[in-house]
């Protein structure tokens, strides 16, 4: 990465504030002070120091969200607040994105990193990675629009959906729903075109990440060492 970024990241400042610190030769690597903020710098393989400190540096993060409702699945935006912008301004500096898209009205779990390559193998529909979620009927499925949610259907606009797991609870208006795909307001039409509508859509499970209970929503936190290895 590169050496200002890395400054900024490290809250040295803005990528513009950093500049006198390269004029200072406040950074070194292996030794040799970084006077140009392009220089690539490699933290997992150098020796990083700044005022002759060893600097520990991540390049990555890895936030789990509880989203709440309101907030658009989009790093930014220039009427609505997204996701990003409820962060803390520490983590805002590693750039994180949502990994895929929750609708605005939809809680619950959205992961947010800079890890474009592991963003990008949750995402792809190659690798089928489950989404659950706990859907809140209008009024209860049928049997028969359960049967098509396992069988899998055709939307109105030609999408063939691939089987759904769908679980019944106690409440007749509840029922969790888990799919590997994730087109635009897919589980709302595929409700819809069961007969019913949804009134309440939070995601519960993404691959082997199940939503922390004590997130409440609105908050977030770092996935822990085992959670990032069970996603990797
Ligand atoms: N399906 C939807 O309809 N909306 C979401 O936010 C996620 C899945």
């Amino acid at each position: 990465m590169r050496a200002d970024k890395l400054l900024a990241n490290l809250g040295y400042g803005s990528r513009k504030d950093v500049i006198k610190l390269f004029r200072q030769k406040a950074l070194t690597v292996d030794g040799e002070a970084v006077t140009n903020g392009k220089t690539h710098v490699y933290p997992d393989k150098q020796t990083l120091e700044v005022f002759g400190e060893e600097v520990t540096y991540k390049e990555y993060i890895y936030l789990m969200m509880n989203k709440p409702d309101g907030l658009l699945s989009a790093t930014e935006d220039a009427v609505q607040e997204t996701v990003v912008d409820i962060l803390e301004p520490e983590d805002q500096l590693f750039e994180p994105f949502p990994i895929g898209r929750l609708d605005k009205d939809t809680t619950g779990l959205l992961l947010l990193t800079n890890d474009g390559k592991l963003a990008h193998r949750l995402t792809s529909p190659k690798h089928k990675v489950d989404k659950e979620y706990r859907v809140h009927l209008a009024r209860p499925l049928s049997a028969e629009g359960e049967q098509r949610l396992k069988e899998g259907m055709t939307l109105e606009d030609g999408l063939e959906t691939q089987p759904a797991q769908v679980s019944r609870t106690d409440d007749p208006r509840v029922i969790f729903l888990t799919i590997q795909e994730g087109k635009y307001h897919q589980v709302k039409r595929m409700i819809a075109a069961c007969g019913s509508h949804v009134e309440e859509l939070e995601r519960v499970r993404m691959g082997p990440l199940v939503l922390d209970e004590d997130l409440e929503r609105g908050a977030y936190r770092e996935l822990t060492d085992q959670e990032l290895a069970r996603l990797k």
